[in-house]
């Protein structure tokens, strides 16, 4: 018997894992002290995305073969209330995913955080928030990714629903890169879903990015 076929391009084997508590209590603490910035998570999407380019590069320098063109591509969806971060980067796997999205790993990072709590500028500008800015106005995120030396169907898919939890399960036929959709919570958040909002935070952010920002098909 076989499964080829029928195991192509949806997602399986669901993995299901719990944020450490720290991790958790550090995200809670990140999102009320950085509400009033929430922007930022504009920033450190962009800015993971071109470390990953970054990555890919030196990766293709030595040797590796890479699909496409070195890009970071952003899409808003109003009506999905959602936008969409896609970088043609180094991508992630398994260990990436768990290790750097499942943790707030950075050490004196907890520290810092907590004692700054109250004093936003500083934990936006001297600790880099990271991707964990994306849960201060998404409701779920969704992560897909290929890490460029891993075969096609080896891409894994990580999600997060609101809640205490985050699941990775195996996906066929994505391309090397990451992308990741944020869909946004109801409110203020919403607006990120919209063009000329984002766009105006891509300008503001966008001067340390060496590579191309496509916002809605068009080149910022
Ligand atoms: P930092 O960028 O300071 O390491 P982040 O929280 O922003 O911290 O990201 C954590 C890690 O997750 C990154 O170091 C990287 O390994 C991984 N990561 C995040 N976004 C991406 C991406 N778009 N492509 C590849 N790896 C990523
Ligand atoms: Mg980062």
């Amino acid at each position: 018997m076989t499964l080829g076929a029928a195991t192509r391009s949806f997602a399986s084997n669901p993995k299901r894992h719990e944020f450490q508590a720290e991790t958790r209590n550090l995200m809670d603490i990140v999102a009320k002290s950085l509400y009033s910035h929430s922007e930022v998570f504009v920033r450190e999407l962009i800015s993971n995305a071109s470390d990953a380019l970054e990555k890919r590069r030196c990766a293709e320098l030595s040797g590796q073969a890479v699909e496409g063109p070195s890009e970071i591509r952003i899409t808003t969806d109003k009506d999905r209330r959602e936008i969409t971060f896609e970088d043609t980067g180094i991508g992630m796997n398994r260990e990436d995913l768990i290790e750097c999205l499942g943790t707030i790993a950075k050490s004196g990072s907890k520290d810092f955080i907590e004692k700054n709590k109250d004093n936003a500028e500083a934990v936006i500008g001297q600790f880099g928030v990271g991707f964990y800015s994306a849960f201060m106005v998404a409701d779920s995120v969704t992560v897909t990714t290929r890490k460029v030396d891993a075969d096609i169907s080896k891409g894994l898919r990580w999600h997060w629903n609101g809640d205490n939890n985050y699941e990775v399960s195996e996906e066929d036929g994505l391309p090397t890169g990451t992308k990741i959709v944020l869909r946004l919570k109801t409110g203020d958040s919403a607006s990120y879903a919209e063009e000329e909002r984002i766009k105006e935070v891509i300008n503001k952010y966008s001067y340390f990015v060496s590579s191309p920002i496509i916002l809605n098909g068009e080149r910022v």
